[in-house]
């Protein structure tokens, strides 16, 4: 069995871990990234739209570009990339790692580790949709994936359930392919993908978008054939006599993401909200010289988030390789009113503060308030399905005790 040693080995080669791949190779310490895909990109790779980097190239790109400009400097930086290799387990106090590829199971001894495993996607099985259990049902991403990449049609008349961004951008691209979109149901009343999503994917193709509905029942011999849909209320209970049949061979599923954070190693703590590694502003885990970043921590947005977290998870990854002095202090930060997804879940002040907030509800006015640092932050419109996302500098942060509070307040 071969056996590699490496400083800082990144797991999972999406923009994430890149982008720490290539701040902790900067930083001049030995990187080796492992993918288990043929090659880097992960979700950007079939996310042949625009709408990428805005923020982190000050460019507006396609997922495929931003995923080639990171690799491209990953080359310039030396960073070793094994791809088609699975990590099946880390031990994590050791950082000793065992990996599965096709020429058989190898190992790897690391300083220091970054998780950057993305999230997978909700499936049908998790929904308890009653009916039958035919083909022509899918998840959006592996019907962006056929495509997109493969160049498949996965049907011709098609419903989607869940108004995320995938399920938003598949409802274009399947329009543009020749697909008929019936529609796009949504259970909450509100959409959960981004306004910009909503406007040039669904208004723009006159495709309806049924908010607080849901879909009740499938049918179909070996095929879908219909699916029922049912208007719901505030507890996503079906309204009885709104109910309406769609005849669709094609059920895509939008039904949000979760981060991936299964199976990898013991001792590592998560976020019960984020459902994500429980991670510091410097991306650390609770086991010192493991970080993570990215969709395994929380399900951001924008690909610009990502990658900014996946770099500061590369430098602080390398700064343990050099034995630079690094403060241990957690502090934990605590949901006030309206916060759902939060990061980061504990404060280091030796690093700055970047917070990513998720509303529990549409608000039309609001303030986020962080008592214990002076922090009032007002804004007009907010949406659970973008972040409100601003840095406090870690000056602020030096005198910090005890948990921190934030909350939302209209
Ligand atoms: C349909 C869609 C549209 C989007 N549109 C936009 C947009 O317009 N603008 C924008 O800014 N953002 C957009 N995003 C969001 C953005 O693309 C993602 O947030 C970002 O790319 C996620 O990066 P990641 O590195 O966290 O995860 P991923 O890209 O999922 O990368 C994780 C990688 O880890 C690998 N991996 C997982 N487990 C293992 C293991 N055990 N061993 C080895 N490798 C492993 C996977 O193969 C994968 O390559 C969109 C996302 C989607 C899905």
């Amino acid at each position: 069995m071969e056996h590699l040693e490496t400083d800082v080995l990144v797991i999972g080669g999406g923009a994430a871990g890149m982008a720490a791949a290539l701040s902790a190779s900067r930083a001049g310490v030995r990187v080796t990234l492992l993918e288990r895909e043929k090659k880097t990109g992960g979700v950007l790779n079939q996310c042949i739209h625009h709408g990428f980097g805005l923020q982190f190239y000050q460019q507006e790109l396609t997922g495929p570009e931003f995923a080639f400009r990171l690799q491209s400097e990953m080359n310039e930086h030396s960073v070793k990339v094994i791809s088609e290799s699975y990590v099946r387990h880390i031990n994590t106090k050791s950082k000793y790692v065992e990996v599965i590829s096709p020429e058989g199971v190898f190992t790897i001894q690391a300083k220091a580790i970054v998780l950057s495993t993305g999230a997978r996607e909700r499936p049908f099985g998790a929904l308890q949709i009653p009916g039958d259990r035919p083909a022509g049902i899918y998840v959006a991403g592996l019907a962006q994936r056929m495509v997109n990449l493969e160049n498949t049609l996965p049907g011709r008349r098609a419903l989607i359930l869940g108004s995320g961004d995938i399920g938003l951008i598949m409802a274009r691209r399947l329009t543009l392919e020749g697909m008929e979109v019936l529609g796009v149901v949504e259970r909450l009343p509100y959409a959960g993908g981004l306004t910009r999503n909503v406007v040039q994917c669904l208004e723009d193709y006159d495709i309806p978008l049924y908010l607080s509905h849901t879909v009740v029942e499938v049918r179909g011999n070996k095929r879908l054939e219909k699916v029922l849909v049912s208007e719901v209320d505030e507890n996503f209970t079906p309204i009885s006599g709104t109910q309406k049949w769609f005849n669709v061979d094609t059920l895509i599923l939008s039904a949000g993401l979760i981060p991936q954070v299964e199976d990898l190693g013991e001792n590592l703590e998560i976020d019960a909200i984020n459902r994500g590694f429980a991670v510091s502003n410097t991306c650390e885990t609770n086991v010192p010289g493991i970080f993570a970043a990215g969709n395994n921590v929380a399900v951001f947005d924008l690909v610009d988030y990502v990658a900014a977290e996946g770099w500061i998870a590369g430098q602080n990854a390398s700064k343990i390789v050099k034995d630079q002095k690094r403060e241990s202090k957690r502090i934990p930060v605590i949901r006030g009113k309206n916060v759902g997804v939060l990061v980061p879940t504990y404060i280091t002040p030796e690093e700055h503060l970047r917070i990513y907030i998720r509303l529990k509800k549409p608000m039309d006015k609001g303030t986020v308030i962080i008592k214990k640092l002076g922090i009032e932050k007002p804004f007009n419109y907010g949406v659970p399905s973008e972040m409100i996302n601003f840095v406090v500098n870690r000056d602020k942060l030096q005198e910090l005790k005890g948990p921190v509070k934030i909350e939302v307040i209209e």
